[in-house]
């Protein structure tokens, strides 16, 4: 455990609340979902504490695929609700968080004209396994007009188009020549899903005074109508007590509810892993598109570009959630195998690979349904036998964040005895206000509000979103020096530090900026900013030393890098 006495605001939250010792809500869990429901209330002007035992969006909501998409294959298993909400939230998030979701066209190579008719009905009528097998166009095109329907609404994408053999390859030249057809339709991708996370959150925390958000402080029991936290910087424990306490712990709910004295068998989470490859060959067989396919035993699979690199995933493996979900050498053989299948001409090799990362679904418990088609919907549980009510999220994806969090926070507000007052349907989200959408209006928008940024401006916009101009205002007004080559300045993180909550070294490498994702987190990288968050957060040297070796050991051992020791004493 590491102790920190140095003023910083993410202690400030942590005394505020332990200070006051109550609240009217208690959320624990800050994935999207737990802070989505913490910004909804906070805009109704509800008392809420939010606790993460982690970093905010460290859990499921920082291993996604980074997709906001309706999820086109569900409706095989029958999920029209949830496909219908999905697609009109991708195309509100368009609109409301253009910094961050962009669209996203996407290809799926078939094979066949006619597979997956057979057991698609079996499976939507039993929701038991079957077989999975491999989608034909016959049953991909059904999907792509109901999809197309849902979308009719918002009218943010294009609508879907079928191309036989000889166009797709002309679209497509690196694809196997054997695909029979192409299906071209748009979803959308998250690019900085942590940050888009962080935004959500700052905007709670804004709404309303009494909206605190607490990071690695843990919920670990219930003391009558007390709820024991843990604060894992200086290892302290406090208590509050709220009027309702919310479970958003996504795949950890049932062991929160454990710690909490109920006894809950809601969870059935799936291990799912992905690779980042720096490869520019098969970046450019993309073509700034998501491949989307699935592999002859049924399994989804995923190829496209983000950051400039290039992102493969993902698996779907019943998984336990006390142990560390890692993406296994086994895991990775698949994705290679899956690349060779939709690009045979094209060589992939472990060198190539910057970065992996893994997590767990947070899914309803499945019984015999397999791993692929458990219902990604989510539904949401009232425990009212103990002091407080204890309520429970199970499931929730990230693209319908903003609608779950409205559901969950009305039956809080129903056990609260309030009304909703405001809807965060279309309400802008952080940077996403005022986003410049074209070329020339980014342009108008840099001079305007970032100038004198120079070759910065369009990566503070990118990072930012239109909070960039805040951010340059505060840079401006200090000594700014580069930091890990560039990427970041000494002022930007004092930035992040003073109003982004950062309390450990891994925060800003993994969630604040890219630098891991990347494929930039190297010694000397990790080495350079700790000293710069050292004078920042007041840490001694045994700090520093600590913070630099336990990113270390993270980044090798949950991303697959092969960072070796300090390089200095
Ligand atoms: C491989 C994979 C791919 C996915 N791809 C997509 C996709 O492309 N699109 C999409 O929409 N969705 C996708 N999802 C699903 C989506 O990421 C998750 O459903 C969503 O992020 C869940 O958010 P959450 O807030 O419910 O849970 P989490 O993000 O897991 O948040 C729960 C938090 O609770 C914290 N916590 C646990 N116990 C305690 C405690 N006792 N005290 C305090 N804090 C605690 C955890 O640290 C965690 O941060 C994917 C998921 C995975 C794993």
């Amino acid at each position: 455990m590491i102790d920190s006495t140095h003023s910083s605001a993410e202690r400030a939250e942590v005394r505020a609340v332990r200070e006051s010792g109550r609240t009217s809500v208690l959320v624990i869990g800050a994935g999207i979902n737990g802070i989505s429901t913490f910004r909804d209330l906070a805009l109704q002007g509800v008392d809420v504490v939010l606790v993460e035992r982690g970093d905010f969006a460290s859990g499921a909501s920082s291993a996604s695929s980074h997709m906001i998409h309706g999820g086109i294959r569900y409706l095989e298993n029958g999920e029209f609700r949830l496909v219908r909400e999905s697609v009109q939230e991708r195309n509100g998030l368009l609109k409301i968080a253009p910094h961050y979701v962009k669209p996203l066209e996407t290809t799926i190579p078939i094979y066949s004209t006619f597979s997956g008719i057979l057991s698609a009905p079996l499976r939507f009528l039993t929701h038991k396994s079957g077989k999975p097998q491999e989608r034909g166009a016959f049953l991909i095109k059904v999907g792509l007009m109901i999809y197309d329907t849902f979308s009719r609404d918002g009218g943010m994408v294009p609508r879907h188009r079928f191309l036989g053999r000889k166009r797709s390859l002309a679209e497509l030249p690196s694809l196997d020549p054997q695909i029979k057809y192409t299906a071209t339709y748009y979803d959308a991708s998250m690019h900085d899903p942590e940050r888009l996370a962080l935004d959500v959150l700052q905007d709670g925390r804004a709404a309303h005074a009494g909206a605190h958000a607490l990071n690695y402080v843990e919920a670990i029991g219930r003391d009558g109508d007390k709820v024991v936290l843990r604060d894992r910087e200086s290892g302290t424990e406090f208590t509050v007590v709220a009027d309702v306490v919310v479970n958003a712990s996504g795949p950890w709910t049932d062991l929160t509810n454990d710690a909490l004295g109920a006894d809950t068998r809601f969870m059935g989470g799936t291990k799912g892993s992905h690779i980042v490859l720096d490869h520019p060959e098969l970046l450019d067989a993309t073509r700034g598109r998501e491949i989307f396919f699935e592999h002859s035993d049924g399994r989804i699979v995923l190829i496209y570009p983000l950051k400039g690199k290039v992102l493969v995933g993902t698996t779907d493996i019943d998984a336990d959630p006390r142990e560390v979900p890692v993406c296994t050498e086994e895991e990775v053989d698949y994705f290679f195998a899956l690349i060779h299948h939709v690009f045979p001409q094209i060589d992939v090799s472990r060198d190539q690979i910057v970065y992996r990362f893994s997590g767990i679904r947070p899914l309803p418990r499945h019984e015999d349904t397999a791993p692929g088609f458990v219902s990604r919907d989510y539904r949401i549980e009232v425990d009212d036998k103990g002091a407080a009510p204890l309520v429970s999220l199970v499931g929730g994806k990230w693209t319908t964040f903003r609608a779950l969090g409205e559901s969950l926070s009305d039956v809080v507000l129903g056990l609260l005895g309030r009304t909703r007052t405001v809807s965060t349907a279309g309400v802008p989200i952080g940077g996403g206000r005022d986003f410049p959408r074209t070329t020339k209006a980014r342009r108008i928008w840099i001079q305007e509000n970032l100038p004198g940024a120079g070759d910065r401006a369009e990566k503070l916009l990118t990072r930012y979103g239109t909070r960039a101009a805040d951010v340059w205002a505060f840079i401006e007004q200090g000594d700014d020096a580069p930091l890990a080559g560039g990427d970041l300045s000494t002022r930007e993180l004092a930035w992040m530090v003073e109003n982004e909550l950062v309390a450990r070294l891994e925060d800003v490498i993994l969630r604040r900026t890219s630098i891991a994702f990347t494929g930039h987190a190297d010694i000397a990288v990790l080495d350079e900013l700790a000293d710069a968050l050292a004078q920042l957060l007041g840490w001694d040297r045994t700090r520093h030393d600590a913070e630099v070796d336990q990113t270390r050991t993270l980044l090798n051992e949950r991303h697959g890098l092969t960072l070796s020791s300090r390089t200095r004493g």
